[in-house]
């Protein structure tokens, strides 16, 4: 995990937030390559659950919503995590993580579960702190994650009826929505309602780089239909999902489903994708997919009193639809992405750092290299590289010698350099080199257009 922080740092992916003020836990800041390797997952997933789909519509709703809503959907009262405090260190600690370290299943458990098995363990003298490695450590306790704002007047502050809350997860809108999609766009049961956007949550523990941070990231889908077809269509998004995965690259051996063990009561079925993370060296969360029954709708519906049924006409039935849904953090995704990718090969006895990501979502996807400075290399390249900036992503660099601007593109995983030399001003043709091969072509610059649409496609 250090290499891999190192690494997003030191080549402009991701930034630890205010690090000139001391850091900030817990938030992260994504720089050049980052937010194009981020952006490039994101249209993937839009394409696929969006793009390719006639039955799935966009949206973009507001972070702020009525503080209503999270009182209908169970935050305020129930979105808590169980706290352990260390008393020596003042570190933070999950109480159902660390009886999972002792091969407990904690998911979800009460209180008096996890205090019965903590004062067990501490017995034993097997309960420590993750930190300093002391003893004195406080009961759980729940510890909300809801992130509260001060928005609104003064004077609303004063009643906590009131608290605006940053919303912890982007289904919320969804929901709010459901009606005036209905409304505006007349979909016919099953549809689905796709949004990408921020979350906030208060983490207790948030040390795992970008797997889990307090501001992140989720791309969810909410596809409402009639409790009979809600079997049938499981099965499909959990297939359809399992390919987007295996599509970009991602090995069989790499994912595996896991059920979850309880379910919340309007549930009835609920199973996450883990991925294998090379750099926690274990299998963890990128994705859920669950029936959630009617609960949303009809809380929503009680709530604020607006009528949220669906008249279905083929079946002359009016009801609240039941909800599906997939639900996957674009952060986490782009750490399961990198770890995937980030490879260290050896080539002539030296080592090769290369990040083989698929090409559709590669930062730059060209870079156009003058072989010298001198004799009109450069100004040839830096007409080439404004081509095909038209179209892609590109690079130009003519800082240093010629491998090691490879090595540098092979390090953000772009996947084809262009490289200028004197045949080009001969000919007018450079040539093309393959990042995972290293095997060179020589092509025409008149051809480098249609070998890039062939060759990259249609992703920028
Ligand atoms: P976890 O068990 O890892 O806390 P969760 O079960 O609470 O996750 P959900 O509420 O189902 O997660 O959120 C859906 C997805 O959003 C997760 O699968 C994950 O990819 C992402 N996610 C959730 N919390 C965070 C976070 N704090 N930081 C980054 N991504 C997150």
């Amino acid at each position: 995990m250090e290499e891999l922080v190192t690494f997003c740092k030191t080549r402009g992916f991701v930034y630890p937030s205010s690090e000139i003020y001391g850091g900030f836990a817990g938030i992260y800041d994504y720089g050049h390559y980052g937010i194009l390797l981020k952006n490039n997952i994101q249209k993937e997933w839009m394409k696929s659950m969006v793009q390719k789909r006639s039955d799935v519509y966009a949206l973009d709703s507001a972070i702020f919503m009525h503080p209503t809503t999270w009182k209908a959907s169970g935050h305020v009262d129930g979105f808590n995590d169980p706290q352990v405090d260390c008393r020596t260190c003042k570190a933070r600690m999950r109480a159902d993580h660390l009886l999972e370290e002792h091969g407990i299943d904690a998911d979800k458990a009460t209180l008096e579960f996890l205090n019965e098995h903590l004062d067990a363990l501490k017995k034993e003298g097997k309960m420590k702190c993750v930190s300093c490695g002391g003893t004195d450590l406080t009961p759980a306790r729940t510890f909300s994650l809801m992130v509260k704002s001060n928005m609104g007047s003064p004077l609303d502050q004063l009643s906590e009826e009131n608290v605006v809350y940053l919303r912890p997860e982007t289904c919320g809108g969804i929901y709010l929505e459901y009606k005036n999609t209905v409304n505006s766009l007349h979909p016919k049961l099953p549809f689905g309602i796709a949004q990408v956007g921020k979350a906030f949550r208060n983490e207790i523990v948030a040390r795992q780089f970008i797997f889990r941070t307090r501001e992140f990231e989720q791309m969810e889908m909410q596809y409402f239909l009639h409790p009979d077809d809600m079997e049938i269509s499981y099965e499909k998004w959990h297939e359809y999902r399992w390919q987007w995965y295996l599509d970009l690259g991602i090995t069989e051996e790499e994912l595996k489903w896991v059920g979850h063990t309880k379910l919340v009561f309007y549930a009835s079925k609920a199973y996450d994708i883990k991925y294998h993370f090379k750099c926690m060296k274990k299998f963890d969360e990128v994705e859920g997919i669950h029936a959630r029954g009617n609960y949303d709708l009809t809380q929503h519906s009680t709530f604020s009193g607006a009528n949220l049924e669906y008249f279905d006409q083929a079946r002359n039935e009016k009801f609240i639809p039941h909800i599906m849904e997939t639900s996957v953090g674009l952060n986490r995704l782009m750490l399961m992405f990198l770890d995937h990718a980030y490879t260290k090969e050896q080539v002539n006895g030296e080592e090769r750092i290369v990040l083989k990501l698929d090409k559709r979502l590669s930062p730059i996807k060209v870079a156009v290299l003058p072989l010298m400075k001198k004799d009109g290399l450069s100004e040839k390249a830096e007409g080439v590289c404004q081509q095909l900036r038209e179209k892609y992503m590109c690079e130009f660099d003519a800082s240093g010698s010629i491998g090691k601007r490879y090595r540098r593109q092979d390090e953000i995983g772009t996947p084809y350099c262009v490289t200028i030399d004197y045949d080009t001003l001969k000919d007018e043709s450079v040539t093309v080199r393959d990042r995972d091969t290293m095997e060179q072509e020589r092509i025409a610059i008149k051809d480098l257009k249609s070998y890039f649409a062939s060759h990259v496609g249609d992703c920028v």
